[in-house]
């Protein structure tokens, strides 16, 4: 059985404690390799290594960062195969969408960042006839970053990559559930020609890898992406040791439609909105709000199609569904389900583990679920499921529209569906999220800012917000 390692200073390490764990596939529900079970110990070495490579990376030209990281781009293509099938089973999401969405988004991660960072500047000011002020923006030192499961190579290098293009160096920690593509990436490094040092894997759990990684003195930059809960844990930790960090945490995303909405547009993309990658995205519509005079038949057609979506093995190209990430999040998804139906809810498809044979006899498969009737402050309305589940909730007018969509702790993204430019743009400015996306989902633009409000994080990844993040303003003033 393959044993995953860690890579410190360009080199692949097993962890000193000689401790492993399990990586499991969700959709066959057996254990397909073996993760490093890492320590703070294997932190300090990565920290080390990264040190080190500091210096010299952050002195590197501009264009010859930009050069090594175009080649990792190119580096995540010529692997697309590998690299789609790897976080196929890994996660269990549906290899099509890996091959097609995640994969490819990795690569534009890099190319982005590569390209951003020829085109960073900074400002200079003149203060009347006396004196000259500008800016220097310098690479922080080493990062730390960490992921989560759901995008696994997306999300890890939406952080690498802006992190390194601007000279730092790195110590990064993917999810312990979904290894295996930053296992890759690190070949794809080495090959492209990146400095020993300068990208640090370190494997293991968030217990132990992910907290030496926030707790490390040298670590001064910290980028998370993960759940709400963890993030405070982080916070609580930074917060007194003066660390710069990013938040970028859960969601219960409203996606409101109004009567005037071109519907069939908005029931095609509120079936990917709502079952996407099992639903395991942040950005997911979990809360869909339909205006009152839509709300019946909207139900009906999102149901009709929603029993339709082919629940399979994830390998199958006409899988539309596969397996939550872990027997953990399928207990978690079927305990909410339960708690619906005591909440009160009407569960009108879905509600249950979908049955499975061969591979995926022993996987973590649920049925996409739709469910009505259930007040807005309940707490399946008001807390992050994660999961194939979504709410349906009728609403009268843009006021209440507005007051359910903003109606939880979180604020990540909304979408909003209307044929009326203005309310679209009125609407949009009073939503607490964000992102809201005007009769669309998931378009994304790398240089908008990119993160959420209130109890959806703090801080903003993507284009000018993470070349800014990554890098430390120091004000110089020139007397003339
Ligand atoms: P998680 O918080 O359990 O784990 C995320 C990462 O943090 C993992 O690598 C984990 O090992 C590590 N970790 C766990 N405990 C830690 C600790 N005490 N200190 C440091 N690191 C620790 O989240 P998850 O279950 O992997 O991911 C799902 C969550 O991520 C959902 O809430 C989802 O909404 C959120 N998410 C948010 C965004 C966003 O951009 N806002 C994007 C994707 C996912």
């Amino acid at each position: 059985m393959l044993h995953i390692t860690s890579f410190i200073d360009g080199k692949f390490v097993p962890p000193i404690s000689g401790q492993f764990l399990d990586n499991v596939d969700p959709a066959a529900g057996t254990v397909y390799s073996k993760v490093p079970d890492s320590d703070a110990r294997d932190v300090d070495a990565a920290v080390k290594a990264a040190q080190a490579a500091f210096p010299g990376w952050a002195a590197t030209p501009a264009a010859e960062r930009s050069r090594i990281l175009l080649a990792i781009a190119q580096g995540i293509e010529d692997n697309l195969d590998d690299l789609a099938r790897a976080e196929c089973i890994d996660t269990g999401k549906p290899l099509r969408l890996a091959r097609t969405v995640d994969i490819p988004r990795a690569a534009s991660n890099f190319r982005f960042f590569a390209t951003a960072i020829l085109h960073f500047h900074s400002e200079a000011y003149r203060t009347d006839q006396l004196a000259l002020n500008y800016t220097l923006r310098q690479p922080r030192g080493v990062a730390g970053l960490i992921s989560p499961w759901n995008l696994p190579l997306y999300l890890f290098t939406w952080k690498v990559a802006p992190a390194l293009a601007t000279g730092n160096t790195a110590v990064a920690k993917p999810s312990e559930l979904t290894p295996m593509t930053a296992h890759l990436l690190a070949d794809i490094c080495n090959k492209a020609g990146l400095p020993p040092g300068v990208l640090n894997i370190v494997h293991g759990l968030g217990s132990k890898v992910g907290a030496a990684i926030v707790a490390h003195p040298a670590i001064r930059t910290i980028s998370f992406t993960g759940g709400t809960a963890t993030g405070a844990e982080i916070a609580r930790t930074a917060a007194p040791l003066f660390k710069k960090v990013t938040l970028e945490l859960g969601g219960k995303n409203p996606n409101v439609i109004f009567a005037d909405a071109d519907m069939e547009t908005a029931l095609a993309t509120g079936l990917r909105s709502s079952f996407e990658n099992q639903g395991q995205i942040c950005l997911c519509g979990s809360r869909i709000l339909v205006e009152k005079p839509a709300y019946s038949a909207f139900v009906e057609r999102l149901v009709e199609r929603t029993t339709k979506l082919k629940v399979g093995d994830p390998l199958e190209e006409d899988t539309d569904q596969g397996a939550v990430v872990s027997k953990n999040h399928f207990d978690k998804v079927m305990s909410y389900l339960r708690l619906a139906r005591e909440e009160g809810g009407k569960i009108l498809c879905g509600g249950e583990a979908a049955k499975m044979s061969g591979r995926c006899a022993a996987g973590y498969f649920i049925r996409p679920t739709v469910i009505v009737d259930l007040p807005m402050q309940c707490r399946t309305n008001q807390e992050e499921i994660f999961g194939p589940v979504v709410t349906i909730t009728p609403f009268e007018g843009e006021e209440q529209a507005i007051e359910m969509a903003n109606g939880v702790p979180y604020g990540l993204s909304a979408t909003l569906w209307t044929r009326d430019l203005n309310r679209a743009h009125r609407v949009a400015e009073r939503l607490e999220s964000g992102t809201v996306w005007v009769n669309c989902w998931l378009l994304r633009d790398l240089r908008t800012p990119f993160g959420g409000m209130k109890q959806s994080g703090v801080g903003r990844e993507g284009g000018e917000e993470a070349l800014r993040f990554f890098t430390e303003p120091k004000t110089v003033c020139v007397k003339y």
